[in-house]
């Protein structure tokens, strides 16, 4: 670890910068950047970057360059608007260790505007809470991504180790930003993501498996609706019959060491659902949106698999299903799970970690198990990179009235500016 005097200048150059920060910060949740809508967010990402000295690299995501990777995902809209960002320290002579920095720009949608107390791309600051859409997940990690470079900067020393900050798209449903940046060649020794993890490091985390289920009817006059077949009504058989599947897997939880102290690791949700076209007629069609989560060592073909069969066997004891098997299709996550404590290169940044964030909490840093995925998978199951997600605490993301805790924002800095240093080691400027 630095010496303590240089430890202080890095944490008090975060003190002095944070005002900045937090009006950065708030200026990038204005931009309403839904999938598909964050080029603009992205040309604001890019400016910062410039304004820094860092070198720009801004492209336009091409599905050829990654499709035929390990983890890539089936896109859910097309590239065209679709860019990446890497701002690249490289010094002079390098000395240290490489390190990359990576958040996601992608906001999930915001839902009915009359659920939140104020409008979500507004970001509204009372206290020590930031409240906007993407506030938390995660515009406050990323931006402190920026911030810990300048401190360093601020405290008068530049990286001795290549330092990437990346602002890629399409973490919340495929992560093919991450990969298009694996795809371009960027590597490093480490990876921190500053996504929400309130102040404690992921060390696993579920893999995600999206498909899109539809279910053909036979339309007929809703006056006659006995002699049609409703679609909306089929779909609901598939749907309850689904929570079976989720808690037959949950009931699997003890052979799988990073979740069996988890009391319901395995969540599906049908996030979305559409069909039919009118009160009087039966419905032709229902379509729906289901999101399965997977144990971190699971085989994700075999599990979609699974998934694929218990609905067809369930839509084969249907009178009406079974002669029109539903269509299952691929669209988003294809995630496998991913364990950071499962990698043996990780226990070094992972010890740098816990000592950086004793300095600036002065207390342990915790470990904990996500029912979720990030785009940590990447860099871990692909590149042989320990990918530390270790971000500050935020509340109701993906809800209304989503808002990040400033406090923990400032102190997640000055602990990714601190490994920074330590990891890249310094040269003076
Ligand atoms: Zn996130």
């Amino acid at each position: 670890m630095l010496q303590d005097e240089i430890v202080k200048d890095i944490q008090n150059a975060v003190d002095r910068r944070f005002d900045t920060q937090v009006d950065f910060t708030a200026e990038l949740v204005g931009f309403p950047s839904t999938r598909g809508n964050e080029a603009t967010a992205q040309d604001f990402m890019a400016k910062a970057m410039g304004e820094r000295g860092l070198t720009v690299d801004r492209w336009r995501l091409n599905v050829d360059d990654f499709k035929h990777l390990p983890g890539f995902s089936p896109g859910v809209i097309d590239y065209d608007n679709s860019f990446n960002v890497v701002g690249a320290w490289r010094p002079e002579n390098p000395k240290g260790k490489n390190l990359i920095l990576n958040g996601h720009i992608d906001v999930v949608p915001e839902g009915p505007l009359d659920m939140w107390d104020s409008p979500p791309y507004a970001a509204r600051r009372d206290g020590d809470r930031l409240y906007g859409r993407g506030a938390g997940d995660m515009k406050a990690g990323l931006v402190s991504c920026l911030f810990a470079y300048d401190a360093l900067a601020e405290a008068g020393y530049r990286p001795g180790g290549n330092v990437f900050v990346q602002s890629v798209i399409e973490e919340e449903c495929t992560g093919n930003g991450a990969l298009a940046c694996l795809a371009r060649g960027y590597r490093a020794d480490a990876a921190i993501i500053p996504e929400p993890s309130g102040d404690t490091l992921f060390s696993a985390q579920t893999g995600t498996i999206w498909q899109q289920i539809t279910v053909k009817g036979h339309p007929v006059h809703a006056s006659r609706a006995t002699e049609g077949f409703n679609a909306i009504k089929a779909a609901y058989v598939l749907i309850q019959a689904l929570e079976e599947l989720e808690a037959k897997w949950n009931g699997e939880k003890d052979q799988h060491k990073h979740h069996c102290g988890h009391h319901h690791p395995i969540n599906f949700n049908i996030g979305k659902i559409a069909g039919g076209d009118w009160p009087a007629s039966v419905p032709a069609w229902c379509t729906f949106d289901l999101r399965a989560a997977i144990f971190a060592d699971d085989d994700i073909h075999q599990r979609a698999r699974e998934l694929e069969d218990f609905i067809q066997e369930t839509a084969a004891k249907d009178r009406h299903m079974s002669n029109r098997p539903p269509e299952i299709v691929y669209q988003g996550f294809m995630a496998e799970g991913f364990a950071l404590s499962d990698m043996e290169n990780a226990a070094e940044p992972i010890f740098l970690l816990g000592a950086c964030h004793e300095k600036v909490y002065g207390a342990a840093l915790k470990e904990s198990v996500i029912t979720g995925t990030t785009d940590a998978r990447f860099f871990g199951l692909y590149a042989n990179t320990p990918g530390l997600v270790y971000g500050p605490r935020s509340v109701d993301v993906h809800g209304f009235n989503e808002w990040v805790d400033l406090e923990s924002v400032r102190k997640s800095t000055q602990a990714i500016a601190l490994f920074m240093a330590n990891w890249c080691e310094l040269e003076k400027i």
